[in-house]
């Protein structure tokens, strides 16, 4: 074992401070990582404050992250895909069964034994695991991905949450040209989810509470916005969308989206409001409509996401922050004032 620097939070109402953590030694398949740069998902402040208690109770202390890019440093002895030098990220998932049926589909995020990245049972170490507020995390190679080069590693680092969580649904539901596919709420999961719509061609029209988003929202690949509190302009929508993407952190009125679907159209939520949403039995019966959701993506389809954004020249829009305004930055994200992730320069933890 051995201690690296992070930053936890002691309880719900606790701010994030600097701490000492303690990591495992390398077993045989394990890849050891310097973590350059983590991106702050909602799901972090959701998970510190823990919103999520009924499902997901937080152990504390906590240390959140789990959207993480950085350079190995070691190599277990069996370790086969990584060398020390190489550039490395880790999502959400760092351990699963790998026997159960959903396991050998590759859908390691439906493992009904599934270890996530922070706040998840440590089978080596008996606690809790730790995510990646931290200057390096030990990871079994299987749930290690390869970053292509030409990314820059600020605005990669989103792609390993709000990438695939975006990315995932996309593809599952079929969006392709000639689709009409909207997206709810322009935040960290909501660009990615305009970015990867409109790379895969399809007509984009953002739906956002927020005004002031309007140009960024077309900048970012959109081909129409909707002020979501202008019941007059989504009523223009009605029954015309194939798919929408619903990324939304707060609660709110799903049903207005639901009208918006076109027959057999599907609403996939992959916003994780604590409380339930209320549905309309009409919304969903009128036009055969579904509605689904959507967690994550397993290993195989991460890396897939990473190289079709290679080969796109996809990252996240990123705001660079040092890990000391980290809790300046969940306020911030409360009021949906981030253009559109926060990244965490992790060198800025060896000043603690
Ligand atoms: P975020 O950056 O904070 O973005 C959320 C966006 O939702 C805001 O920018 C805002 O967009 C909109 N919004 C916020 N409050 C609202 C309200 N009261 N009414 C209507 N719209 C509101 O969050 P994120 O990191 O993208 O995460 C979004 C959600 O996805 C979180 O709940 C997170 O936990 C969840 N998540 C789920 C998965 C999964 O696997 N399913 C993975 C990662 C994250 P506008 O300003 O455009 O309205
Ligand atoms: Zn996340």
């Amino acid at each position: 074992m051995y201690s690296a620097k992070a930053y936890s939070a002691a309880s719900d109402t606790s701010p994030l401070a600097a701490s000492a953590i303690t990591r495992r030694d390398l077993t045989e398949h394990d890849v050891q990582i310097e973590i350059l740069f983590c991106g702050i998902c909602h799901s972090d402040l959701h998970s510190v404050r823990n919103e999520w208690s009924e499902f997901m109770p937080t152990v504390y202390p906590i240390v959140p992250g789990h959207e993480i890019i950085g350079r190995v440093t070691k190599v277990g002895s069996a370790v086969t895909k990584y060398k020390s030098g190489d550039l490395a990220a880790v999502g959400c998932l760092v351990d699963s069964d790998r026997t159960c049926p959903n396991c050998q589909a590759g859908l390691e995020q439906f493992c009904p034994n599934l270890t996530l990245t922070f706040n998840s049972p440590d089978k080596h170490l008996g606690s809790v695991t730790y995510g990646g507020y931290s200057d390096s995390i030990v990871v079994d190679e299987h749930f290690v991905l390869s970053v292509p080069s030409n990314l820059d590693l600020a605005g990669a680092a989103p792609l390993l949450c709000a990438g695939i969580t975006t990315y995932s649904p996309m593809r599952h539901w079929g969006v392709t040209k000639g689709k009409k596919v909207g997206v709810v709420g322009l935040g960290g999961l909501g660009h990615m989810g305009v970015k990867f719509a409109h790379a895969l061609g399809s007509h984009v029209v953002v739906f956002t509470t927020s005004p002031h988003k309007k140009e960024d929202a077309l900048r970012l690949g959109a081909d129409e916005v909707v002020i979501s509190r202008d019941t007059n302009a989504m009523q223009k929508h009605a029954g015309s969308f194939d798919f929408i993407l619903d990324a939304v952190s707060a609660e709110h009125d799903i049903n207005a989206y639901l009208n918006l679907l076109r027959l057999d159209g599907n609403l996939t939520l992959v916003g994780a409001v604590p409380k339930p949403l209320a549905v309309s039995a009409f919304g969903l019966i009128m036009g055969r409509r579904s509605l689904s959701g959507s967690n994550i993506g397993g290993i195989p389809e991460t890396q897939e996401m990473l190289d079709f954004c290679g080969e796109h020249n996809i990252t996240a829009d990123v705001e660079v922050i040092p890990i000391q305004k980290v809790n300046e930055a969940y306020e911030r994200l409360l009021t949906s004032d981030v253009k559109y992730r926060f990244t965490i320069d992790m060198a800025s933890l060896n000043s603690e």
